[in-house]
């Protein structure tokens, strides 16, 4: 398994170093060849060779199978010409690169969160398990014409036939694997772009009929995921609607420390946690290395697929959580908080342990 780390800004190298410790234990315990190189992206990037996606990097995940990612950016960066901003000229430009259409956002509630998620008990009742699955290479996030001006700024959400197919072709194939329900998520009341979503989801949703289809508004959905987030089992949605609704769902199930999720690409996928670089925690060894740690699972799954490693590492992390192995952003009221190392290792003993 060769993979490419990139831990980049902010908690980031933190965070990514906590499930470095559970891939070593993993790879011991397992048995598994696991050559790993690193290299820089983001803000630490452009600090030392003034971009935020150096040649080395490119080459390290183009020779990789799979990329792990930590997260990018600071407000200190943000003045910067968009270029040579961590966001736009590192992970954008990196997604580009490896031509990842698709990112796979799991939303699980793990039993005992329900006390840190802010829904009521009645929503609670009912299991969320939901598998976003957000369109990532097209959209208004890259949409030609762009331009600020001073005094006017413009982006253009723009999407092709074969954009929406390859999305939704595997939105659906996913849903297969599931509970059979794909919600496709559009404004196509408003936006011309979203009106040929809807219609080619339509028209591929033909070829899967053991799968239903629904289709919602993004304000309605924005809503639903709220007061009643069990009906969801597939959120297919666009660039922008996906960024939004979710972080959203990181809500309902306690934190963004929480939420993993998996780049598709044609060859190469990238891994990486739903949340940020959250500077206002960065540094002081209180991050959730969670949602990291569980992007572990992910990349077992697809890149690898090692489904049965993936519910070991899924395992581990229900258990480090039931036993109050909690970060500061999911303790409940009167528990002690851990730190992100204590959060880790407990993880690194529940792998050690398992037995299945
Ligand atoms: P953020 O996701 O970094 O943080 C939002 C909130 O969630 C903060 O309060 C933060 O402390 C909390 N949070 C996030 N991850 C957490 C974790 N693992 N454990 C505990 N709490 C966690 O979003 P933001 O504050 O809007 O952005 C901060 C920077 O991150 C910006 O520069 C932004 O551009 C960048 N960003 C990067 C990515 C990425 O690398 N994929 C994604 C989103 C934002």
């Amino acid at each position: 398994m060769r993979i490419a780390v990139l831990p980049g800004d902010g908690i980031g190298p933190e965070v990514t170093a906590e499930a470095l410790k559970v891939l070593r234990v993993m790879e011991k315990k397992y048995d598994l060849k696991i050559e790993i190189k690193q290299g820089e992206i983001g803000g630490a990037a452009m600090e030392k060779y003034g971009t935020p996606l150096p040649e080395e990097t490119i080459d390290i995940c183009q020779e990789a199978e799979a990329v792990f990612l930590g997260s990018v950016g600071h407000p200190k960066w943000d003045s910067l010409p968009p270029e040579k901003r961590p966001e736009i000229g590192g992970l954008l430009k990196l997604r580009k690169l490896l031509q990842l259409y698709a990112n796979i956002r799991p939303v699980v509630l793990f039993e005992k969160l329900k006390e840190v998620s802010p829904l009521c008990d009645s929503i609670l009742a009912k299991k969320i398990d939901i598998l976003i699955v957000r369109e990532l290479a097209s959209g208004i996030y890259f949409g030609q014409p762009r331009a600020f001006t001073g005094h006017e700024a413009l982006d253009t959400m723009r999407y092709k036939v074969e954009e929406v197919e390859r999305i939704a072709r595997l939105a659906f194939e996913i849903a297969g694997k599931r509970r059979k329900k794909v919600t496709s998520v559009d404004k196509a009341n408003v936006l011309h772009s979203s009106m040929l979503w809807r219609k080619v989801v339509g028209q591929v949703a033909l070829g899967f009929p053991q799968v239903r289809l629904n289709h919602l508004y993004v304000d309605n959905a924005a809503m639903q995921l709220i007061l009643n987030p069990s009906q969801f089992d597939v959120i297919l949605t666009s660039n922008l609607f996906g960024d939004i609704l979710s972080d959203e769902s990181a809500a309902l199930v306690g934190s963004l420390g929480l939420l993993p999720s998996a780049s598709i690409g044609e060859k190469i996928n990238l891994y990486e946690p739903v949340g940020g670089s959250a500077p206002d925690i960065a540094g002081k060894g209180i991050a959730n290395p969670i949602a990291q740690i569980l992007c572990l699972g992910l990349m077992f799954e697809y890149s690898f697929s090692r489904a049965d490693l993936a519910l070991v590492i899924f395992k581990a992390v229900e258990q480090a959580l039931n036993d109050g192995f909690r970060t500061q952003d999911v303790v409940a009221p009167g528990m002690s908080c851990k730190t992100t190392a204590e959060v880790g290792n407990k993880v690194c003993e529940y792998v050690l342990n398992w037995t299945n």
